[in-house]
């Protein structure tokens, strides 16, 4: 077909599972809100590769992209899950976070712990696909839910467009906010429109629970605070969680799931649990050592620099956090965090006393 994109020097998911015969037979399929498949895919048309990480190529633009163009979401979720196969498996849900074990980190070496997820309203066209009534909607419905918040959770709701651009760059140099529009990941996947109209931060007076609204996704539920506290951080998460689904069910809404795909996003690679379980972290001596990619590998996490997904990992603090989302729990996906990110700080202790140290087995995906 002439249209077929050309994705001769790609290195993204997308660009390795589509086809001309898949293009061929979904280019002309519609959803019920009329966003095509050459909309999905031209993030990663555009952007061609991420210099850390393999980027997916493709978001969806409502809940029903992920079933229209199933046979190009299919694959590419495969090979961004690990192999997760949405037709036959189905994904687990656990935020109990009693569970989790060893999850206190030296403070020598963690200098913030953070989880997120994102969570989409049900019968909304994703942030690709809104149009600014929907956006707007989306910010109304999340915002008055979120005023029923009680305690520690207590907080209000900062509009971008009300905020001085000196507050803005505060919240963005302190961690709490999402950048400007500067991803081409997020601009080339039309989600920047209309910036910065019905985007803003909510949080909680300590700013240790945080939602983002209409960024990449309808919301981001951070739980986030200095130091290696981690079990704290995923308590509050879960506790916040609950709370907000609860009050937002209430008003009559519900969030986009279904057990093969668990939580609806934007992004492909944060269907399912929607988590990433984080920690900056100081490794002077493990970053310098040539088994530190390989060891991030086998122990399923990712590294990214810590303003965020667009800043180069370099110097000797890392944002690392868990690379999977689907097929495994909350409650799984923390507790792999944490058991790597143990293992990356005992490294870097038998290093500064000049002892050897192992690249560990990789951690096997899913249960047979
Ligand atoms: P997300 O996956 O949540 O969108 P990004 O990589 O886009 O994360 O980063 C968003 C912001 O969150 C950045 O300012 C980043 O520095 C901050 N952040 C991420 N992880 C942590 C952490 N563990 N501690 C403090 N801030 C963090
Ligand atoms: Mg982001």
């Amino acid at each position: 077909i002439s249209d077929f994109p050309d994705l001769r020097k790609h290195n993204n998911c997308m660009a390795s599972c589509l086809t001309p015969a898949i293009y061929a037979k979904l280019r002309d399929r519609l959803t019920p809100n009329n966003w095509t498949l050459d909309q999905c895919i031209q993030t990663g048309v555009d952007n061609p590769g991420h210099p850390f990480i393999k980027t997916v190529g493709c978001v969806a633009g409502d809940e029903e992209s992920y079933e229209v163009f199933a046979e190009l979401f299919d694959p590419v979720i495969k090979d961004r899950h690990n192999g997760y196969d949405p037709r036959t498996m189905t994904h687990p849900t656990d935020l109990d976070a009693s569970k989790i074990t060893n999850a206190m980190f030296d403070d020598k070496y963690v200098l913030s712990s953070r989880v997120r997820t994102g969570r989409s309203i049900r019968g909304l066209s994703l942030p690709p696909a809104c149009s600014r009534a929907e956006r707007r909607e989306v910010e109304r419905v999340v915002v008055t839910a979120l005023a029923g918040l009680k305690g520690d959770l207590a907080g209000r709701y900062y509009s971008l467009g009300d905020m001085t651009d000196k507050e803005q760059q505060q919240l963005i140099d302190d961690h709490f906010l999402f950048d400007k529009p500067v991803s081409p990941l997020l601009t080339c996947a039309f989600m920047a429109r209309d910036w910065p109209d019905a985007r803003g931060i909510w949080h909680n007076n300590e700013k240790t629970f945080l939602i983002w609204v209409n960024e990449e996704d309808h919301t981001r539920v951070i739980s986030m605070e200095k130091g290696g506290n981690m079990k704290r951080v995923f308590e509050r998460f879960c506790n916040g969680l609950k709370q907000v689904e609860h009050l937002i069910q209430e008003r009559g809404w519900e969030f986009m799931w279904n057990e093969r795909l668990g939580y609806i996003l934007t992004c492909p690679s944060n269907l399912g649990t929607g988590l990433r379980a984080g920690v900056h972290v100081r490794l002077p001596k493990l970053s310098q050592d040539p088994r530190f990619s390989k060891i991030l590998d086998n122990l399923r996490l990712q590294k990214r620099g810590t303003g965020g997904v667009d800043t180069a990992a370099t110097g000797d603090t890392f944002d690392i956090s868990n690379n999977d989302r689907l097929g495994k729990s909350e409650v799984e996906l923390v507790q792999m965090l944490v058991d790597g990110v143990n293992y990356l700080i005992e490294c870097e202790k038998k290093l500064e006393k000049g002892q050897d140290i192992k690249v560990p087995s990789p951690i096997a995906q899913f249960r047979k």
